[in-house]
Order: structure tokens, then sequence, then C-alpha cells
């Protein structure tokens, strides 16, 4: 994308946004069914953006009635791959032909840096989406090995009606994720954005439609995740649900599963993320990496390096230059392009944190930067980025799953110690290694329990790659790849006799 991030260029595209407040079903905007809404709130400043339709499980089931009958006629299920993957590059350049505007949204209703909504969240978003549309008509199907009088065909067909359950950290990014492999294998889909980021997923779903995706395929339902989310997890025409976001509600997911009709569950879930620099790592490479991984997206990253599991030798050493880096991270307003660290998402969330904060300090850790709530006068939901020294990983802070710029520091000393430490949680979703040996970087890669594991970096990978979790951080899925794509399908056999 090319933007002239200037102060004054984005104070006038954000005063010329115009907010798509309501629900979006079978093809077009309405209000929800109870004629409620709900305020989204800047986290910047405390002031209400918009009001939107809330949504109710009578809303639910009109989106699950409209999306069943798409999937069921065959309008894009049963599409050409080459004719669905035209429709899919078109609402690629739609979205690319609005990525300044969905970029503002998110940066306005999440908190995000526009810098990172502009460099990072938006092209991913695009590049997810014409990814997994150029997959469309480049997968073949098998034949087994059955023998002359049989035939027998292994093909994949789309699932059907895809749930989708959205967090607020990266709204329009984890839409793409999940939209991007679904649509391209056929299926149509109801989509509950997170309460406080519903601006971009209706947005994106009307250039969808003005792309030419047929009405009924993609709807999105606005509203509580506590009153969505069991109304459409329940409901027995729903096959699939793919949900990103905290371990405890992905826990309901599965119950509600289990309660209705057994409908497939992908969950990625929450991270308690270990960064582990060996003595013979390059201290100079690896301090930005660990401030990156610890504090981009102000910590609200489930892939966030929060432990940092650092040889004693080097400790201090590295502490010194993470300390310097992270204070090269301007905190402040979202909009100015300078800004690396914007507000946390709302403020029941920074109390959260802050009480994570005072648990540090409880427990004994030491700290040696910020610990505060910060820009007080703005309204917004500022706090300091954070971190402590001499971190013991049964500490609290070293084993919840803070979701805030919080990092600690743990030092260890030896590489077995570092890997057990690292091992040490109940969550596996991403890890980082840093050494200059070759041998110990396969060897601990692999004796790493997560889903990514990047070496002498912070990474998750691009879209070639699965991103997932083991342990507690998932149950059974993977964003990104063909392996994404995968999961949104069935596997059919067909076996005919030959005469
Ligand atoms: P959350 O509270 O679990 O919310 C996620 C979504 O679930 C929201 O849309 C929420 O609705 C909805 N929800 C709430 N209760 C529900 C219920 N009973 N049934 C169905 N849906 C329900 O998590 P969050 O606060 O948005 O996000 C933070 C968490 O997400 C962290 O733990 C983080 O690690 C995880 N995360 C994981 C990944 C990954 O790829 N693995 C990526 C990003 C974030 P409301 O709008 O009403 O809240
Ligand atoms: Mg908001």
């Amino acid at each position: 994308m090319k933007f002239t991030l200037q102060p004054k260029t984005i104070q006038t595209a954000v005063a010329k946004l115009k907010f798509r407040t309501q629900a979006f079903i079978d093809g077009e905007f309405c209000r929800s069914s109870s004629g409620k809404t709900y305020a989204s709130i800047n986290p910047a400043n405390g002031k209400k953006i918009t009001d939107i339709s809330a949504c109710e499980a009578a809303d639910v089931e009109r989106a699950v009635a409209v999306a069943r009958k798409a999937f069921d006629d065959g309008r894009w299920s049963r599409m050409k791959p080459s004719d669905r993957k035209t429709v899919m590059l078109k609402f690629v350049e739609r979205l690319e032909a609005n990525a300044m505007e969905i970029a503002l949204l998110d940066s306005l209703d999440a908190g995000k840096p526009i810098y990172d909504c502009v460099n990072i969240d938006i092209p991913d978003t695009i590049h997810c989406l014409h990814w997994h549309a150029e997959l469309i008509d480049k997968l073949y199907e098998r034949v087994a090995p059955c023998g002359p009088d049989s035939v027998a065909m292994i093909v994949r067909e789309p699932i059907g009606v895809v749930g989708m359950i959205l967090p607020w950290n990266f709204p329009a990014q984890m839409m793409a994720w999940k939209i991007g492999p679904a649509l391209a294998a056929g299926n149509s889909i109801v989509l509950k954005p997170a309460k406080q980021t519903s601006l971009s997923a209706l947005r994106i779903a009307e250039l969808a439609a003005e792309a030419g995706l047929p009405v009924g395929v993609l709807n999105v339902v606005p509203g509580a995740g506590s009153v969505l989310g069991p109304a459409l997890c329940r409901h027995m025409s729903v096959d699939m649900v793919a949900f990103t976001g905290s371990t405890s509600v992905g826990r309901d997911l599965l119950r509600y599963s289990s309660e209705s009709n057994l409908k497939r569950v992908i969950l990625e879930l929450g991270g308690k993320n270990p960064q582990v620099v060996l003595a013979d790592a390059d201290l100079d490479l690896v301090a930005p990496h660990a401030v990156n991984s610890a504090f981009w997206n102000m910590g609200e990253n489930c892939s966030s390096g929060s432990r940092l599991i650092v040889h004693r030798s080097v400790k201090d050493a590295l502490v010194e230059k993470v300390i310097e880096q992270t204070k090269s991270w301007p905190v402040g307003d979202p909009l100015d392009p300078k800004t690396r660290v914007g507000p946390l998402i709302e403020p029941s969330h920074m109390e959260t944190v802050l009480s994570y904060i005072k648990a540090g300090h409880k427990d004994g850790a030491k700290l040696i930067l910020g610990g505060h709530r910060v820009l007080p006068k703005t309204g917004g939901n500022f706090v300091e980025l954070t971190i402590f020294d001499e971190v013991k990983n049964s500490m609290t802070i070293a084993q919840e799953e803070i979701f805030g710029p919080v990092l600690s520091v743990i030092p260890v000393d030896s590489d077995e110690e570092a890997i057990a430490v690292a091992n040490d949680t109940n969550y596996g979703l991403a890890a980082s290694l840093h050494t200059r040996d070759l041998t110990k970087a396969h060897r601990y890669a692999r004796a790493i329990r997560a889903g990514v594991v990047s070496v002498n970096c912070f990474s998750e990978g691009d879209l070639t790659t699965p991103f997932g979790g083991f342990k507690e951080s998932g149950f059974f899925g993977r964003d990104k790849s063909s392996y994404a794509h995968e999961q949104y399908t069935e596997l059919k056999t067909v076996w005919m006799q030959l005469g």
C-alpha cells in the first residue's frame, strides 16, 4: 500500500469515514431484530465512535437460515472453482482500493497504531485473501489404489455453514485468516466480530458483496458473545465453528458443540510464549526481536513472547539492550504515525493488566521499567511498557496470559533448564529461540512444545505456514496455509463398482 502517513492526512480521512453500523444479512445491512444498539468506544480517548446494532438470537436464526439456503442451493458451494477464484480476486481488489479506510477503522476501534494497521494488519489481510483465492483452482483430488474392479475417489467438499467468532486484537486480519480459506473452500458464513471491533468486519462484508460474492454467503452479526455465541454454536444447522479468543470461551464452544450436533470446532486460543536466549546468542540481534515480540500490539497478542528466558551469564547485558530498545517505542495517539504503542482495548482490561503488575510486585519480581498507567488526561487506556526482572516461572505473571505490555525476564543456568522452563506452561502457541549453534537450534526447536518456533527472530511465519497451538493454546485448528483450507472441508469417499 502506498500511503503518505501524515497526521493531517489521517485526520482528514478519519473525518470522512462513514461507519457501517448494522448487521449484514442476505446481502444487505439491516437493523437488529430488537432494534437495540451498543456503543463502539475509541480506546484512545474513551469517546463513542458510533452505535452498532446489537443482534440477538433471532438475528442469528435468520442469518443461519440465509447461509444455509445459500450453501444448499450451490450458488457458491458448487460454483466452478475458477469462477469462485475470480470473485475472490475482485474482493481482493475492492479491499486494496479501500485499504486505508479499513486500516483507519481498526486503528480507531481497537486503538492499534495506524503504523501497524497500514504496514502489517491490512497488507496481511489482503495477502491472506489473495493467497487463498489463488489456491482455489490449484488443488487436485485423489483416486485410491483399490484395484481394477472399482474406482474410489477421495474428494474434499465444503463443510457447510461455518460460524465464526473473532477477537478484538487483530480485527480485519483475524477475519481474513478465517473467511479466506472458508470462502475459498465454498462454505457459507455467519460471522460475529468482537463487540469492541465490529466496524471493519461490516465494511469488509460489504466489499465482498460489491465484488460479486453471492448474497447470503457472508453474513455479519455484531453483538454480545454471551448471547450470540451460544445461539450460533448450539445451532443444529451450523456445521462448524471457527474461533479465536480466550481459552475459557473456547471450552464453552466445545460444550455447545457436544450438547448440539457435534459440529466441528476449531479453536485458536491464548499463549504464554517463551523467548529462549542461549548464552551464545547475538544479543544485538536478539534485543529488537525480544521487544517486538513482547510489546507489538501492546502485548495484546496471543503469540506475544511475554517470558524472556535467558542464560544468566548474558542476562544483564541483554536486559540493558532490551530496555534501551523499549524506550525507543513511543506511546500515544494511535493515529499518530510515529506511535508504536497505543491504548489497551478497554478500561476493564487496563485494570486487569495493572493488577498483574501488582501481582508481580507482590510475588517479589523486580520492576525495572514502566509499571504504570500513563496519559490519563487523554481518557485513553494507556499503560507503560513494563519489564520485570528476576521472575520465577512459578509466579503468576509468568504463568497467566496478561495480554498486555508486561515482559517477565526469567534467568536460567543451563540450556536444559531453559527448555524445561519454556515448556513449563499450560499453553503452547508460539516460541522463539536464539542461538548461533545450528545443532542446538535444530534440537531445541523440536524440543519446545509450541505450534510455531521461530529461530533467531520473532515470527509467526507467513501465509504459507500453518499457525495454531499445542496444549491449551488451541484445539484441532490451524489458521493460514493449505492446512487452513483443508479444515474447512469434509473428506468424502465415492466408491464405484465397475461392471
Ligand atoms: P474472548 O473474551 O474469548 O472473546 C473472543 C470472542 O468470543 C468475542 O467475539 C466474544 O464476544 C466472544 N464470546 C464471549 N463469550 C462467548 C460465549 N459464551 N460463546 C461464544 N462466544 C463468546 O477473547 P478476547 O478478549 O476477544 O481476546 C483475547 C484472547 O484471544 C486472548 O486470550 C488471546 O490469547 C486470544 N487470541 C488468540 C489468537 C490465536 O490465534 N490463537 C489470536 C488473537 C487472540 P464479545 O464481543 O461479547 O466479547
Ligand atoms: Mg471500539
